[in-house]
C-alpha cells in the first residue's frame, strides 16, 4: 500500500528540486533578448514584429489550446520570473488568473495591449453578461492600436532599442494598412450581409466591414432545438451556404446546420500565430462564402 505512492513520488520530488534549484536568470537558449510573456499567439506575432531580434515572446495559450478556460501550467507560471513584462489581451482566462500571474513575478510590468481600443459587448459567449468581446485582434483597425501599445511598452522597457521598435512598428502598420485595404476591397461590397459562425470570434472584423456575425453558440453552449430551428430559418432566408467553425472547438453543431442547409463547414482560426497571413485567408474565405449567398 505504501510502496506505490512513494516510488511514484520520488522522481517527481527530484524533478521539482532540480527546477527550483535552477537560477531564474539562466533562461536556456533565450539569448540576451528582452523576455516578455503574452497571452495568445496573434499577440506574439505583433510583439515579435515590433521587437525584431531584441524580444523573446513566450505565450500562455499555445497552438490548439482553448483561451476561454485555459489554465497556465505550473512551469509557465514559474517561467514568468524571467519575463520583464506580461502583455494581456483581456482574454477570459486572464480575468481568472491575472492575480496569480502578477504574483509569480512582482517586478514584471503588466501591460494591457487593448488600452484605447473601442470594445464591443460580448455576444453568445457564455454567462458573461456585461462583458466585452475579447477577440480584439481580428480587426485590423484595432490591431493598429495593439501594435502602438506594444511599441510603447517595449520602448519603455528597453529604451536602447526604441528607434528600432519605432521603425519596426512603422513597417508593421504599413502591412496592417495594406491588409485593411485588401479586406475593404474584398468585403466592402457585402455591407449588411450576415455570416454564420459557431463561436462568435469575428465581431470586430464584422464591425469594421459592416457585416453581421450570427453565432451558432448561444451563451457559450450549443443551441437548443428551438434555437437551432431559428438559425436554420435565418440561413435559408439569407441563402447562407457556409458555416464557419474553428479548429480548437467542436464542429458538431456547425456540421448539423451545414447538412440541413446543403452547405459546408469552413474552418477559420481566430488564434493563428501568423496574424497577417491568417486574416488574409479568413478574408478570402468570408468573401467566397458571401459571394455564394
Ligand atoms: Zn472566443
Amino acid at each position: 500500500m505504501f510502496r506505490f505512492p512513494r516510488l511514484a513520488l520520488l522522481p517527481l520530488v527530484a524533478l521539482v528540486a532540480v527546477a527550483c534549484a535552477a537560477p531564474p536568470a539562466a533562461a536556456p537558449g533565450a539569448g540576451d533578448g528582452l523576455q516578455v510573456t503574452v497571452s495568445v499567439l496573434p499577440l506574439r506575432y505583433l510583439v515579435e514584429r515590433i521587437g525584431g531580434g531584441h524580444v523573446v515572446a513566450n505565450v500562455m495559450v499555445g497552438p490548439g489550446d482553448e483561451p476561454h478556460s485555459y489554465e497556465p501550467k505550473p512551469e509557465q507560471l514559474r517561467a514568468l520570473s524571467r519575463s520583464v513584462a506580461y502583455l494581456t489581451a483581456g482574454v477570459e482566462f486572464e480575468d481568472v488568473w491575472m492575480d496569480r500571474i502578477a504574483d509569480a513575478n512582482r517586478s514584471m510590468e503588466i501591460v494591457d495591449t487593448t488600452a484605447g481600443v473601442d470594445l464591443l459587448p460580448l455576444e453568445g459567449h457564455g454567462d458573461h453578461e456585461g462583458e466585452m468581446d475579447p477577440h480584439v485582434w481580428v480587426s485590423p483597425r484595432r490591431a493598429r492600436i495593439l501594435a502602438e501599445n506594444i511599441r510603447d511598452a517595449l520602448a519603455r522597457l528597453d529604451p536602447a532599442h526604441a528607434e528600432e521598435y519605432d521603425a519596426n512598428l512603422a513597417a508593421l502598420l504599413a502591412d496592417i494598412d495594406a491588409l485593411a485595404e485588401e479586406m475593404d476591397a474584398a468585403l466592402g461590397g457585402a455591407r449588411g450581409r450576415r455570416f454564420l459562425v459557431f463561436h462568435p470570434a469575428w465581431g470586430y472584423l464584422a464591425d469594421d466591414y459592416g457585416l453581421v456575425q450570427v453565432a451558432v453558440e448561444v451563451g457559450g453552449q450549443e443551441p437548443s432545438a428551438a434555437e437551432m430551428a431559428a438559425l436554420l430559418n435565418t440561413a435559408r432566408e439569407e441563402s447562407i451556404r457556409v458555416v464557419f467553425a474553428q479548429p480548437n472547438l467542436s464542429t458538431r453543431a456547425a456540421e448539423t446546420i451545414a447538412a440541413e442547409i446543403g452547405g459546408r463547414v469552413v474552418l477559420v482560426d481566430p488564434l493563428a500565430e501568423d496574424w497577417l497571413a491568417n486574416l488574409r485567408e479568413v478574408t478570402a474565405s468570408l468573401a467566397e462564402a458571401l459571394a455564394e449567398e
